[in-house]
């Protein structure tokens, strides 16, 4: 589904990306960690097309095409959703007009009839139940004066409604509360398939305890320095990052 090799990039002439190769097949969850710092969240922006972002070397393929000619909108309709990184804002517009214009842009790009006004409140009330999501919380005005924990719950029914390709998740260093990461976990693990695959982004051990990882890699100043399983993850909570840069130290 996704292949990056040797991928490059910079930020306002800073390299931070420094050769990242990584295969991602269809049913699989990846886990990303790392040291503060390493380039986690720069990775997740670059699949996401985020403009400030200039890709050096490498490439990006995704189903077959070259993902790094997609303008950020375009990498959405293909299936690709990133979540988390920083919270939208966007006031005034109601959450329900503007998913159902989004699910049906995905819908119409997948060669599917759009959804009416019943048809999307049913599959609204499925991806409720799904993800555990209040029914209230959707009656307001979308992100608007919403918690940490409430737009994360908000980002993962999105992710439901739009049923992504690529999930690109981006637990930020803030984090969340135990509650919303509960939430957040079970919404990703029950909209797990075999079709689809999940990239989790994060700093912390914890969240894994949730959302369980096929394959688990360690990004350490822009490379990818160590790939294992899940049970790697259980080996960074317990010893920290310092021995992978010693082994990386004594390799290099
Ligand atoms: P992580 O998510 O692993 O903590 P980031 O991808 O956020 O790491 O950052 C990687 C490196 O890129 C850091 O050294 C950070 O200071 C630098 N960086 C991130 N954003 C910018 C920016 N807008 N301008 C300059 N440097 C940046
Ligand atoms: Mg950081
Ligand atoms: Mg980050």
């Amino acid at each position: 589904m996704l292949s990056i090799k040797n991928l490059h990039a910079s930020i306002e002439g800073n390299e931070i990306l420094r050769g990242i190769d990584l295969e991602v097949k269809a049913g699989e969850v990846h886990a990303i960690m790392g040291p503060n710092g390493s380039g986690k969240s720069t990775l997740a922006s670059v699949l996401a097309g985020r403009e400030e972002y200039e890709v050096t070397e490498g490439e990006v393929v995704f189903k077959g095409e070259n993902l790094l000619e997609l303008a950020p909108e375009e990498r959405a309709r293909e299936g690709v959703f990133l979540a988390f990184q920083y919270p939208v804002e966007i006031p005034g517009v109601s959450s329900t007009n503007f998913l159902r214009t989004a699910v049906n842009q995905v819908r119409e790009h997948r060669g599917l009839e759009p959804l009416d006004a019943v048809k999307f409140l049913t599959m609204m009330k499925e991806k409720m139940k799904l993800v555990e999501i209040d029914q209230k919380l959707l009656s307001r005005a979308l992100n608007e004066g919403f918690s940490g924990g409430e737009k994360k719950r908000n980002e993962i029914f999105q992710m439901a409604m739009l049923e992504p390709t690529l999930s690109i998740l981006d637990e930020t260093d803030s984090g969340l509360d135990i509650d919303a990461l509960k939430i957040v976990s079970n919404g990703v693990n029950q909209l797990k398939s075999k079709d689809n695959a999940t990239i989790v982004v994060t700093h912390y051990q914890r969240l894994l305890d949730y959302i369980v990882p096929d394959f688990v890699h360690v990004l350490y100043k822009g490379k990818i320095v160590k790939s294992g399983t899940k049970e790697l993850a259980l080996e960074l909570e317990e010893k920290g990052y310092d021995w992978i840069k010693e082994e990386i130290g004594q390799a290099a």
